[in-house]
C-alpha cells in the first residue's frame, strides 16, 4: 500500500517560530510549569486540543465571504439549516455559539433534581450542564471502555444492560433522556457502533425516554463504523451519519470538532413543542433564532465544514493520521490507550513513569518533558485535572487514570509534524529512568488545571 497523503495542498502559511531548549527551558520556569500558562507562540506543535482549531479549506472561506449578516432570516441561516437536515435529519434546527450553550438549553427545558441522565460517558461540560439543573449524569460504558490496554472495536459503546437495570432501579420518570456521545471523547474518542445505538434506542423508546446524541464527532464515528462493522464497509459516510440519527430524537453539537469550524454549535430536536421551549431560552442567551450567538459567516462556515467532515478522502487521511502517531509510539513500547482513538492519543503515564507516585504527578511530568524536549504542548488528564483536595486537611487524593492527551488540530499538521512528535516521544521515553514528578505550590479551587503552578518534587 502506498502512503497515505494528505488530501489537500496548503494555500495559507501560519510559521512556527523555532525555540532552542534553554528558551523553552526559561519559558516553563515563567509559566510555573504550566503549559496552560504558555503563549501559544512559544509552542512548535500545539496538540493541547482538537477544539476549535482546524484549518478551514478554500471553499469554508469563500463561504465566509459569502456570509450574509442580516439579523433575521438571513441566507447563511438557511444554508446552515439545509445542511444541518441534509445530514442529521431532525426537524428542529437552533443554532448556538458552541456545544456546551446546546447543552445548557437542553439540560434546563428537559431536567431538574432528582432526574438522572445516562450516557455512555458524559463529556465535562455536558456533566456539569446537567449537575447544574440538579440531575444527576450517569455513566454506563461498557467495561472495556473504562481499560485502557483493554483492545475492543467499539469501546465507546453503551451497556445496555446497564441502562436497563438503571431503568428499573431509578423508574422511567425519573430519566428526562439518555444520551450517547459519539466519539466517546472522556473515554479516549472511542466509536460507538451502530448496533450498540440501535441497542439503546430500542431500549429508550419501550420506554418512551428521549435519546439524544452528543454529536460532535459524528463523522468520524460513522467512518470507525465503515471500517470495523459488517454491513456498511460500501456505505458512504454520510448514510452511516443518516442512519446512525435516524435511531434518535435529537442531538448537540460542538461545530468546533467535526463542523470543521473555529466556533459554533447547534441542538436539533424532533420535539416541536420542546424545541418552541428551547427558542425561548435561545433569545434569552444566545441570539435570534435565525443566528444563535453567531455570525452569518460562522453559520457559512459551518454548512461548508459539516460536508467536508464526512468526504471520504479526508476520513482516511485523519483516521490513519491518529493511528499514525499511536502505532508508532506504541511500537516502541510506549504505553498509549488502545486502539487508537480518532481525535487523539493517550500515553498512560502512570505506566510511563512507575517510579512517580500519583500524588508526584506524573502526567504533569510528561507534558513539562514533551515541552523540554520538542516544544510540544499536550495536556494532562489525571491528578492535576481530576484529583481531589480536601479543603480541610490539604490531603490529595489521586484520578483513576493518570494520561496524557495528544489531540490532533484537524487539517493543521503533516506526516513530518507527527513524525517529530514520535521522535519526541520516543527521546523523553528513552531517558524515563531520569524524571521525577512534581508538586503544586499554587492551585485554585475549581478547575485548577487551568491555573496551577508547580515545582520539581525532590526526592
Ligand atoms: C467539545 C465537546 C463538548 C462541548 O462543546 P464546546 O463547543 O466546547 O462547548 C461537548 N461534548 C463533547 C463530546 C465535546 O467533545
Amino acid at each position: 500500500m502506498r502512503t497515505i497523503i494528505e488530501p489537500f495542498k496548503i494555500k495559507a502559511v501560519e510559521p512556527i517560530r523555532m525555540t532552542t531548549r534553554a528558551e523553552r527551558e526559561a519559558k516553563l520556569r515563567d509559566a510555573g510549569f504550566n503549559v496552560f500558562l504558555l503563549r501559544a507562540e512559544d509552542v512548535l506543535i500545539d496538540l493541547l486540543t482538537d477544539s476549535g482549531t482546524a484549518a478551514m479549506s478554500s471553499e469554508q472561506w469563500a463561504a465566509v465571504m459569502r456570509g450574509d449578516e442580516s439579523y433575521a432570516g438571513s441566507r447563511s441561516w438557511y444554508r446552515f439549516e439545509q445542511a444541518v437536515h441534509e445530514i442529521f435529519g431532525f426537524k428542529h434546527v437552533l443554532p448556538t455559539h458552541q456545544g456546551r450553550a446546546a447543552e445548557r438549553i437542553l439540560f434546563s427545558v428537559l431536567c431538574q433534581p432528582g432526574h438522572v441522565v445516562p450516557n455512555n460517558t458524559h463529556f465535562d461540560t455536558t456533566r456539569a450542564n446537567i449537575e447544574f439543573t440538579g440531575a444527576e449524569a450517569r455513566d454506563l460504558v461498557i467495561a472495556e471502555g473504562r481499560i485502557p490496554s483493554a483492545r475492543h472495536p467499539f469501546k465507546g459503546n453503551m451497556d445496555v444492560d446497564q441502562l436497563r437495570r438503571l431503568i428499573d432501579e431509578v423508574g422511567r420518570d425519573r430519566i428526562p433522556l439518555c444520551m450517547l456521545t459519539v466519539t466517546n471523547n472522556s473515554g479516549g474518542g472511542q466509536p460507538v457502533s451502530m448496533a450498540n445505538v440501535r441497542a439503546v434506542s430500542q431500549v429508550c423508546r419501550e420506554h418512551g425516554i428521549p435519546l439524544y446524541i452528543d454529536a460532535c464527532r459524528f463523522a468520524e464515528n460513522a467512518y470507525f463504523i465503515k471500517l470495523r462493522e459488517d454491513g456498511y464497509a460500501d456505505r458512504r459516510p454520510i448514510d452511516i451519519a443518516r442512519e446512525l440519527f435516524s435511531y434518535a430524537d435529537g442531538c448537540t453539537m460542538s461545530a468546533k470538532k467535526d463542523g470543521l469550524a473555529n466556533i459554533g454549535g447547534l441542538l436539533a430536536t424532533n420535539d416541536g413543542r420542546l424545541a418552541s421551549k428551547e427558542r425561548n431560552l435561545l433569545i434569552l442567551t444566545e441570539g435570534f433564532p435565525t443566528y444563535g450567538g453567531m455570525a452569518g459567516r460562522d453559520l457559512d462556515a459551518i454548512a461548508v465544514g459539516l460536508h467536508e467532515a464526512l468526504d471520504e478522502d479526508y476520513l482516511v487521511y485523519r483516521i490513519r493520521s491518529t493511528t499514525y502517531l499511536g502505532e508508532h509510539v506504541s511500537r516502541a513500547g510506549v504505553p498509549i490507550v488502545q486502539p487508537p482513538g480518532g481525535h487523539a492519543i493517550y500515553l498512560d503515564a502512570a505506566a510511563f513513569f512507575p517510579q512517580i507516585p500519583p500524588l508526584q504527578l506524573p502526567g504533569q511530568a510528561l507534558v513539562v518533558e514533551l515541552y523540554r524536549e520538542a516544544g510540544i504542548r499536550a495536556v494532562e488528564i489525571g491528578t492535576v485535572m481530576f484529583g481531589r483536595r480536601n479543603a480541610q486537611t490539604g490531603e490529595e487524593s489521586p484520578a483513576p487514570m493518570e494520561l496524557v492527551r495528544l489531540a490532533i488540530p484537524r487539517r493543521v499538521y503533516t506526516q513530518s509534524h507527527i513524525d517529530y512528535v514520535v521522535e519526541a516521544i520516543l527521546q523523553v521515553w528513552e531517558r524515563r529512568a531520569d524524571v521525577r514528578g512534581y508538586r503544586f505550590i499554587e492551585q485554585a479551587q475549581l478547575l485548577r488545571h487551568f491555573t496551577a503552578r508547580f515545582e520539581e518534587a525532590r526526592g
